[in-house]
């Protein structure tokens, strides 16, 4: 595990603290699913998927035997893995710091839109949109740039949107200990959307929430007014 020493440990632009507070890893804050867990494909195993792709978009129509198909087996399974690297972890995600200010318990701090691309688990093909996330700070604020891993970390995969904003909403909520979570995620379907079955440009918007947002509407609301004015500018 890295530590503060390292210098290119903590990346906070567009974070809520400024460059003297610069945070510390601290080895307590680690927890289990900041774990990296490198997936490892081995040669041949690659090279049998490449045939299989080649088999499938030949059969589909693609002419494989121009200068330009000619790797498009190869790099259409690089894009894939890459497009799945949320599996693996982010050993980078979170190092929480202490919150210095001492405001109100109802005090909600919202960043976003914070941009996504996810492959839906049904079709393997991509959503993508925007992530809001709001919470109230207990003792920690974290930044912009590690709300960003977050998001990420849960959209590099094969998912759904329903299950990513829940990912995203109890990890923070776990992370942070924060009197309340709330994330707003808007997103394109293509698979929907490259097939006519819905109109274009539709989104699909969930929301999630977690303690104080539970129970308050006012919070709530404050919430998707501060996501939607920034979304529809
Ligand atoms: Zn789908």
């Amino acid at each position: 595990m890295a530590n503060a020493g390292d210098g290119d440990v903590i990346d906070i632009r567009g974070g809520l603290i400024a460059g003297p507070l610069r945070p510390v890893t601290d080895p307590e804050e680690t927890t289990e699913w900041e774990q990296v867990s490198p997936r490892h494909i081995d040669a041949a195993d690659w090279e049998r998927f490449e045939t299989y792709v080649s088999e499938i978009f030949g059969a589909f129509g693609m002419d494989l035997d121009t200068p330009g198909t000619r790797e498009t087996p190869n790099r259409f399974l690089k894009a894939m893995f890459d497009a799945t690297s949320g599996y693996e972890g982010d050993e980078k995600l979170l190092t929480a710091f202490p919150n210095e200010s001492d405001e109100s318990e109802y005090n909600q701090v919202v960043e976003g839109g914070i941009s996504f691309y996810a492959l839906c688990e049904h079709h393997a093909l991509p959503f993508h949109g925007s992530a809001y996330l709001g919470y109230i700070p207990n003792e920690r604020i974290i930044g912009l740039s590690k709300l960003t891993r977050l998001v990420r970390l849960f959209a590099r995969r094969f998912t759904v949107q329903e299950w990513m904003g829940r990912s995203i909403a109890d990890a923070l909520f776990d992370l942070m200990e924060p009197h309340g979570v709330a994330v707003y995620l808007e997103a394109e379907h293509l698979c929907t959307q490259m097939r006519g079955v819905r109109e274009e440009h539709s989104r699909t918007v969930t929301t999630f929430w977690r303690g104080t947002y539970e129970e308050n509407a006012d919070l709530r609301r404050e919430f998707l007014d501060l996501a939607r004015s920034s979304t529809h500018k």
